[in-house]
């Protein structure tokens, strides 16, 4: 439920009611607003617990979060989240483009494409250390090794770094490397990675499921939430239909959607929805369209030779063009790029 205080609250008696809230066993998260403060309250309802808390001094309403995810959502908190990652804002009037290849390889190939991207625009370097492959026996990322060079290619360009982690044991090592941590499409109901992912502290990009639905999907963010971590990015990259012309169908419709139900920021993952690099520019340009806080591209020096999604990377050189050409679409939907 959402404790709704007066405009004229005082600091202490929001503080009163956040206290008597935990003695009757509620999670308490106040948002602290320009006109008024809300108190969100996580907790098994009950009727004498809403008459004693509105009968406080300072408390306007109570109004029930209909949802079942709750921190997550709109009803809770009206303001669009904003997410830092380095210097980067995710859900600012800035659209956000995350851009490098699907995995780490080398050195000298992650570290020329890095600074590649980042001259074309790019804010935030993407890279797999530890790849969830569908076989067992396709590569499966240079772990520690990759997250090394992904350290030493933020250092270079000045540029944060998000990568995926794919299992609890790792994620304090991962964590310790990168600014954002990646949990993928496949591991998208991994409860224990979730909580794990936010009590790490990191900012979490968290990718919808193959199969998700929206609420599911908002179901997990609040499993991050929930672990004290506020600081979610939701990644659209296509879902399963039956239509085998794309490798998966990207929903644009989750975009719209999401910003109804939700505060927090949502990118959109044009590669792993089409598997085509051919369709990536194009989907791009449809996503800031239609108002994503921002776009994570593949973007490989020699696809042809890429150990993991070559198919659906960039080249560079098609990269850079696509960029300038995103300005137009942004600035026609009231943003930048
Ligand atoms: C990736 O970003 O490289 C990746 C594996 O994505 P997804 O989890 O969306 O398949
Ligand atoms: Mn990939």
């Amino acid at each position: 439920m959402i404790i709704v205080m007066s405009p004229q609250a005082t600091r202490e008696q929001i503080d009163n009611v956040e206290r008597k809230l935990s003695q009757l066993g509620y999670r308490t998260h106040p948002i602290y607003g320009d006109v008024k403060t809300v108190i969100g309250a996580i907790g098994e309802k009950r009727l004498e617990d809403t008459q004693s808390i509105l009968s406080m001094p300072g408390v306007e309403n109570i109004v029930p979060i209909m949802k079942p995810y709750k921190l997550a959502s709109r009803e809770l908190k009206q303001i669009q989240t904003i997410v830092k990652v380095g210097n980067c804002r995710i859900g600012d009037s800035k659209a956000v483009v995350i851009a490098g290849p699907c995995a780490i390889e080398s050195y000298e190939s992650y570290v020329s494409v890095a600074k590649q991207v980042k001259e074309s625009g790019a804010s935030i370097l993407r890279g797999g250390a530890y790849k969830p492959r569908t076989s067992p026996y396709s590569f499966q990322g240079l772990e520690e090794d990759g997250l090394k060079i992904m350290a030493e290619a933020r250092e270079i360009t000045g540029l944060p770094i998000v990568t995926e982690v794919v299992d609890t044991r790792d994620v304090e090592l991962v964590a310790s490397y990168c600014d954002m941590l990646q949990i993928g499409a496949r591991n998208m109901q991994n409860f224990r990675l979730l909580r794990e992912a936010g009590a790490s502290g990191k900012p979490v990009l968290l990718k919808r499921g193959l199969s998700a639905t929206i609420e599911e999907w908002l179901m997990a963010a609040e499993y991050v939430i929930s672990s004290g971590n506020q600081n979610v990015v939701l990644c659209e990259r296509g879902i399963r239909t039956f239509e085998t012309a794309t490798r998966n169908t990207l929903d644009l419709s989750a975009v719209p959607v999401v910003k109804e139900f939700s505060h927090l920021p949502i990118i959109v993952d044009p590669s792993h929805s089409t598997g085509s690099w051919k369709y990536v520019s194009a989907l791009s340009k449809g996503a800031i369209a239609t108002g994503a806080d921002g776009l994570i591209i593949e973007v490989h020096p020699d696809p042809n030779c890429a150990m993991c999604d070559g198919p659906q990377s960039l080249k560079p050189n098609k990269f850079s063009v696509l960029m300038q050409e995103l300005g137009s679409v942004a600035i026609a939907v009231g943003r930048t790029i």
